[in-house]
């Protein structure tokens, strides 16, 4: 079982600090959220602990075999109830349930997981003025408080640390408990960690080497309760110093043992596995009226999803991104341990990120109703190109029509074909090349219509009435590709998703967000879409520094919503002075951050401009006569515009 070796050394703790054989005590002792347990009786009866209550991580989930051992074993030791404390709810209890235990929930455990450099990642998850104010408080603190880790083996030269640390703890981890890890095979990898005012120890916790030697649990940080210094506070600055170290140490995670989501993510904490106490008591309720196995289960596929997609798993072990990877000894995938930690594969569970992508994206203006969302209803591909390759691939079958409406970004109709799909061509109109045909798109029955919105190359925004009457009427899917519109002043479509089962909007961070080499899409829809997009998706696309890059940016909401301002006052003094500018015929109005412009001789004032070493998109195949101009710093719009002028 997987942290047996683990668990079987912390119950010798426990049960010499119980001073007995058997791990057997009332609940009220344990100290484990047992307010959970309202009933009195449950709290005062003997039971038998299964794992290291107290004190110890998590427990596996016990098979059958395992369980009625346990149930012997309590049947010896004459106690009443057994309890298997913090089992992830990821974990298969197919076996507690059967043997009647019942699952009480206990909260979570929080990993903070730990790459590149701490600072950087802390200001990603905690923000910046947060973490300016721990490092506030940690010069602080340093300055009125020592810093010591003392091994084990260093105990007897310190028997005052040793003292201090079971005063403080007081209940489970007294001095038995300390020489029983002394006597186990964790001495190697646990210390106290310390910290004094003078000769006074003020905090006191245990950190203990995790078995595969990749991560640390801190176990049991406890501060005196009558230190003035705030004890929070000296609990979150002890914490950052432990983050460093293990950092330093070349560790990947540090375990904050149980606690609620909140709280731990205050503490920078990105990993959050719920866990259950399991109870077998006489008088409990009964399973069928316990709260349901709550292992996120497989969404249901999508109706669009298409042979052989409805019948394949997500494959690779990206099947099992919600189950916690972070304290396995992974022998699994053929890596070279020995050259650090590019030999890893990325981090498969991107559920905290994806969560802060829609968390910042509901702050942001024309997002009503993306509250709505889940995790669930998101995908990171690489790049919103690749999120459209997926979607092809997944909710078609030969012979589908894919509807593009050019002008419009090249790159769908390019997939389509290259996926042999038949590529319906319905033109948008009007003055601003801006107006769908409805009843065209929909007598072409299209399986999948891919609409951009802010249209590239265009810039303009589709009439929403139109699109909301598209998505309403098509028997296939509509694919609303809204790479621009964290620059444009009308609402995104991605609050639709919640309540459209047909409808997949695409979103990136390349452009407004500012990483286009993080190569980071997302696409937005229902969880059954998800998932066929997830079983065609090659695994490990989303590097471990790319998921950090997002999360930094997506942190830094406030810069990327200043800059977006800048570019759009740069936009509009741009498209008025290219107005007036005598090399153009028309600027068309924009929502994006480019401008497309028709030229009076175009494919003269190209050559000039290609001369002159100036990059801008030739469109004039799309739109007869056109460039696109991205609208970029001061100076380069600055030679661009000298760049025409000596066109003329
Ligand atoms: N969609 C549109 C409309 C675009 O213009 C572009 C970039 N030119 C993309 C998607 C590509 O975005 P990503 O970098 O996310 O693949």
């Amino acid at each position: 079982m997987r942290r047996t070796v683990d668990l079987d050394a912390l119950r010798q703790v426990l049960c010499a600090a119980l001073g007995s054989r058997e791990p057997v005590c009332a609940l009220s002792r344990l100290g484990l959220g047992v307010g959970a347990f309202t009933e009195d009786d449950v709290l005062h009866r003997p039971t038998l602990v299964a794992g290291a209550a107290g004190h110890g991580p998590t427990s596996p989930a016990p098979a059958a075999h395992d369980v009625d051992a346990l149930i012997r074993r309590a049947a010896e030791s004459a106690a009443a109830q057994i309890l298997v404390p913090r089992v992830r709810r990821t974990d298969d209890t197919g076996a507690l349930r059967a043997a009647g235990f019942v699952p009480v929930a206990a909260g979570a455990e929080c990993v903070v997981r730990l790459s590149g450099d701490v600072d950087a990642l802390l200001r990603g998850r905690i923000g910046a003025e947060r973490l300016d104010d721990l490092h506030r408080r940690s010069r602080a603190v340093s300055d009125d408080l020592s810093w010591e880790r003392i091994p084990l083996s260093g105990l007897d030269e310190r028997p005052w640390a040793r003292d201090a640390f079971v005063d403080l703890h007081g209940g489970l981890l007294d001095a038995a408990a300390l020489g029983a890890l002394r006597q186990s095979h964790l001495a190697d990898r646990a210390e106290l960690l310390v910290r004094r005012r003078g000769e006074t120890v003020v905090q006191a916790g245990l950190l203990v080497g995790s078995h595969s030697g990749r991560g640390l649990y801190c176990l049991a940080l406890t501060t005196d309760r009558d230190d003035p210094a705030d004890r929070h506070d000296l609990h979150a600055v002890s914490l950052y110093q432990v983050y460093v170290e293990a950092r330093r140490d070349g560790l990947d995670w540090v375990h904050l043992g149980q606690g609620e989501a909140e709280h731990g993510r205050a503490l920078g904490a990105d990993l959050f596995v719920p866990l259950d106490h399991w109870l077998r008591t006489p008088g409990l309720a009964t399973p069928e009226q316990a709260p349901a196995e709550q292992a996120p289960a497989v969404p249901e596929i999508s109706r669009f999803a298409s042979l052989p997609v409805t019948t394949v798993a997500v494959p690779g072990p990206a099947r099992f991104r919600h189950r916690p990877r972070f304290d396995l000894v992974d022998l699994s995938s053929n890596t070279n341990p020995l050259l650090g930690p590019g030999g890893r594969y990325p981090e498969l569970d991107t559920t905290d990120l994806a969560r802060t992508y829609l968390t910042t994206v509901a702050g942001l203006p024309g997002h009503d109703g993306i509250g709505a969302l889940t995790t669930d209803h998101l995908l990171f591909s690489s790049g919103s190109v690749d999120a459209v390759m997926l979607l092809l691939t997944a909710l078609t079958s030969p012979g589908d029509r894919v509807c593009v409406t050019p002008p419009t970004f090249e790159l769908y109709a390019h997939f389509a074909q290259v996926l042999r799909l038949p590529v319906v061509e319905v033109p948008l109109g009007g003055d601003d090349v801006n107006r769908l045909d409805v009843e065209r798109i929909l007598a072409a029955d299209p399986r999948v219509t891919i609409l951009c919105d802010p249209n590239n190359p265009v810039g303009t925004r589709l009439d929403p009435e139109q699109v909301h009457e598209l998505i309403a009427r098509t028997q296939g899917l509509v694919v609303i590709d809204e790479a621009y519109v964290e620059f444009s002043d009308k609402p995104s479509y991605a609050g639709l998703v919640a309540g459209h089962d047909n409808l997949i909007v695409l979103r990136t961070l390349s452009k407004a967000w500012g990483l286009a080499g993080a190569r980071c899409g997302i696409a937005l829809a229902q969880p059954g879409i998800i998932e066929g997009l997830r079983r065609v998706q090659v695994p490990f696309g989303f590097t471990d520094a790319s998921q950090h890059a997002v999360r930094e940016r997506l942190v830094d909401v406030r810069r990327v919503r200043d800059s977006i301002g800048h570019i759009l006052a740069e936009r509009d003094r741009m498209a008025a002075l290219l107005a007036e500018h005598p090399t153009v015929d028309r600027v068309f109005p924009s929502q994006a951050n480019f401008l497309l412009v028709r030229l009076h001789k175009h494919e003269q004032v190209m050559d000039r401009l290609r001369a002159a070493g100036i990059l801008v998109a030739d469109v004039g195949r799309l739109v007869p006569g056109t460039c696109r101009i991205s609208i970029g710093e001061r100076h380069a719009n600055e030679a661009l515009l000298d760049a025409l002028t000596a066109a003329l």
